[in-house]
């Protein structure tokens, strides 16, 4: 029998019965329905695979995240099926730099970015995934995976179901992480985990076309245009400067961030559309593997970049790009999964192991005090040194 053949079983339509005890074959069970998870089961569905995705969450809903993301992804979001070019989004191509003494470097982004809230696009994904036939299940959340003679049999709450592929797309640390003992779960804490992220979405005013990233004590937070005349306000700093403010957000705000003084004026000054703001704690950027039990991982799954270089979401969807290429071949049972696995290790490898080495680099320079207002005042007379560490961690259009 064709691998492909093989692969192809179970029409039924189980979209009405998600909690019941379900056992039906799919070709790809996507697990965690973020930008990785959702630009996969849209490739895949869109070649004509039968896909299933979980997100243990219901869409719509905010996400920890900039909400900045970089042009390369512009085309390779429209080809999903998202014409972004009518969304009348703010196209971003400038970025000012402050210290946490408020010394402040303004420079040009060369390829820039564009603002979206997560809110808003990953709902949109949604739809055209459920459009073009992928089986959503949402506020489904995959709990065990077993391989075992060449299929997947998950389990998630309410029922089971089977598989030829499972891909990894649940974020930067799940449920299932801790349930496989992940090399980054066993690690003690040190300067590369252990951070917290914290969201708002503000009214303000500050200049559509710029990113600003303020640097304080310990962390860094960057405000962008969305949609609908709302701003982005999101910072990432350790879980230490949290404990020392007695676990109160209010209360480390006003004795760190407040410090440099273009945080405490948007602070201040800017109207706050949440009753509380989008929280998410023990973010890791320790390495990861991008394969676990056959399983590949897609995204923040597969490794997390730091979120000072602005492009994570690219990588999101560029790591979707490069898994759907090798599915389709083991599906076309042009490869085995040995070659499946060993050929997406390798093309993720290329596209993105130089980044993360550059991030982790720049990621140490920021967040202490001093050595952040020795970096600014430093390279301010050389705004071309910003734009080399800017290239050294994106990459080309895709
Ligand atoms: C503070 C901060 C700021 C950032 N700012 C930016 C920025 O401005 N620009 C940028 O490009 N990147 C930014 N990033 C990075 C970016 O948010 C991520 O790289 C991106 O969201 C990764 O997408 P993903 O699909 O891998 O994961 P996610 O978007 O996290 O999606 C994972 C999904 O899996 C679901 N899930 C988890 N476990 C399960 C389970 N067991 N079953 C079912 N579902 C499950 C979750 O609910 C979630 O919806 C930032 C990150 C942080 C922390």
């Amino acid at each position: 029998m064709l691998q492909e053949e093989k692969y192809k079983t179970g029409n039924e339509d189980i979209s009405s019965c998600p909690n019941e005890s379900v056992r039906r074959a799919f070709q790809v069970a996507v697990i965690g329905g973020g930008l990785a998870g959702l630009s996969l089961s849209i490739l895949l569905s869109k070649a004509g695979y039968k896909t299933i995705l979980f997100e243990k969450e219901k869409y719509p809903f905010h996400k920890v995240c900039g909400e900045y993301i970089s042009m390369e992804s512009w085309n390779f979001i429209t080809s999903l099926g998202l014409n972004l070019s009518e969304l009348n989004l703010p196209i971003i191509q400038k970025l000012m730099v402050s210290s946490p003494g408020g010394d402040f470097i303004k420079a040009n982004l060369d390829l820039g970015g564009f603002g979206i809230s997560r809110y808003f696009l990953d709902n949109k994904l949604r739809d055209i995934a459920i459009k073009n036939g992928v089986k959503v299940f949402e506020e489904t959340k995959v709990t065990e995976v077993i391989f075992n003679e060449e299929m997947f049999s998950l389990k998630y709450n309410g029922g089971e179901m089977n598989a030829a592929i499972a891909a990894g797309s649940f974020g930067k640390r799940s449920n299932l992480d801790i349930k496989w003992k992940r090399d980054f779960i066993k690690q003690k804490n040190n300067k590369l985990n252990n951070y917290i992220g914290v969201k708002y979405h503000i009214k303000t005013e500050f200049p559509a076309d710029t990113i600003a990233l303020h640097n304080f004590k310990n962390g860094y937070c960057g405000i962008s245009k969305v949609e609908n005349d709302e701003y982005c306000l999101c910072y990432l700093t350790t879980a230490e400067n949290l404990k020392k403010n007695h676990n109160s957000i209010k209360e480390m705000e006003k004795n760190i961030l407040y410090k440099n003084p273009f945080l405490k004026e948007i602070f201040s000054a800017s109207e706050f559309l949440f009753k509380e703001p989008v929280t998410i704690s023990q973010i890791s950027f320790d390495k990861k593997t991008q394969i676990e039990n056959h399983i590949l991982m897609l995204g923040d799954a597969a490794g997390m970049i730091t979120p000072l270089c602005g492009n994570g979401m690219s990588m999101a969807f560029h790591s979707a790009g490069i898994a759907f290429g090798n599915i389709d071949l083991f599906l076309k049972g042009n490869i085995g999964r040995k070659e499946m696995e060993k050929r997406y290790c390798g093309e993720w490898e290329k596209q993105f192991a130089k980044r993360f080495r550059n991030g982790r680099i720049i990621q140490g320079f920021f967040g202490k005090e001093k050595l952040t207002n020795l970096f600014i005042r430093a390279i301010k007379p050389f705004p071309f040194v910003i734009d080399r560490m800017i290239k050294g961690t994106h990459g080309e259009e895709f």
